[in-house]
């Protein structure tokens, strides 16, 4: 396994770099130091920092490095990450809402053709973000849901399976039985012994989704995200990750950005564009990223003095640039997978308030 570049010691390594390291605010023509990851096109990255997103920003690097475009590079690494059935906040193995179904949302951008498509609530098909593709490829349509999306992927031979693993029932199952002690989920209550008839212990309550960023040879921007969504989510509910603007935003002239976390707060802050449009304005990607968290917290502050968002953002400008950011919230420090001619990076972004 790769070991983690600390930000601070990558622009240790990188100083000097000169032209590629510099980015120009619009306002003032002031030229700012990049605080965050140098790299080169093509590059790719993911939010993923295990061993599956290693592997997916590797395979997809067969792609960009022979010539191939960056949409087919962030579907593959989507996709490797979207089948792992050890994965349980993506695709096959994802963690499923309050009743035990997983319903799995996807977006796409192509900033070549600035297109874009999106399903949500899809049920019964490992890899959304391949529908998604369909959706902004094949119909004049950007977002579809539940079952028109589920016939949509059938019309193009996608076969619906099931994508609970026994893993997941078994998260599932626990959350079912361990939520109330006002339910009638679990053994009978004469026959409880607190300690036993738990399944394991208290489930967490589970975030998690992937982002994929690239720039191809050509400099053609675009990015994907997928998830299946906050664990025990209610039916029906939907996240960020298939709003365009909200989970995902690519501009071919700029660059692209990606959430994880809350979704309800990306939505209403439309971070991702939010980012694409502090890079637009000479902001590195690194910075955009803690600028879209500052931007969060201070809106809820009028309410709650004490909030700290809880979002992940990734970011990658055209340049081939990057940049990850989070909030402390007990944990460590964020991280991507970075691959570009350079080889396999793991990247340690900034713990926004720390
Ligand atoms: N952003 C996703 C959602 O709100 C969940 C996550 O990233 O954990 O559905």
């Amino acid at each position: 396994m790769p070991s983690p570049i600390n930000r601070r010691l990558f622009l240790g390594r990188t100083a000097g770099l000169g032209a590629g390291a510099l980015f120009v605010r619009a306002a003032g023509l002031e030229a700012v130091p990049s605080r965050g990851g140098i790299g080169r096109t093509p590059i790719i990255v993911t939010s993923h920092s295990n061993e599956t997103g290693q592997r997916a920003v590797q395979d997809a690097w067969g792609i960009l490095s022979s010539g191939g475009s960056a949409l087919d590079a962030v579907e593959l690494a989507a996709n490797v990450i979207e089948v792992d059935p050890e994965d349980m906040s993506v695709g096959y193995g994802g963690l499923p809402n309050e009743d035990g179904v997983v319903q799995l949302d996807a977006s796409i951008m192509d900033g070549r053709t600035y297109n874009a498509g999106a399903v949500a609530s899809l049920e019964g098909i490992k890899t959304p973000s391949s529908v998604a593709r369909l959706v902004m490829e094949r119909t004049d349509h950007v977002l579809m849901v539940g079952p028109g999306a589920l016939d949509l992927a059938k019309s193009f031979g996608f076969e619906p399976e099931d994508l609970m693993t026994e893993t997941s029932r078994a998260r599932w199952l626990e959350w079912r039985e361990n939520r109330s002690d006002q339910d009638d989920w679990g053994p009978p209550d004469h026959l409880k012994d607190r300690e036993e008839a738990q399944l394991g212990g208290e489930p967490a309550f589970h975030y998690g989704t992937v982002n994929v960023l690239a720039v191809d040879g050509n400099g053609d921007v675009s990015g994907i995200t997928t998830t299946s969504g906050l664990s025990w989510k209610i039916n029906g509910r939907v996240g960020d990750s298939p709003i365009i603007g909200a989970g995902l935003y690519v501009d071919n002239d700029v660059g692209a950005a990606g959430a994880t976390g809350r979704g309800e707060d990306v939505i209403k802050s439309c971070a991702s564009y939010f980012i694409v449009e502090r890079m637009r304005a000479g902001r590195s990607p690194q910075q955009a990223c803690e600028d879209a968290l500052e931007m969060i917290r201070r809106r809820y502050a009028k309410v709650n003095p004490a909030f700290m968002p809880g979002e992940k953002f990734v970011a990658l400008n055209k340049d081939g640039d990057y940049g990850c950011a989070w909030s402390y919230g007990g944990r460590g420090i964020p991280q991507m997978s970075v691959r570009d001619e350079a080889g396999l990076q793991i990247y340690e972004g900034v713990r926004f308030g720390d």
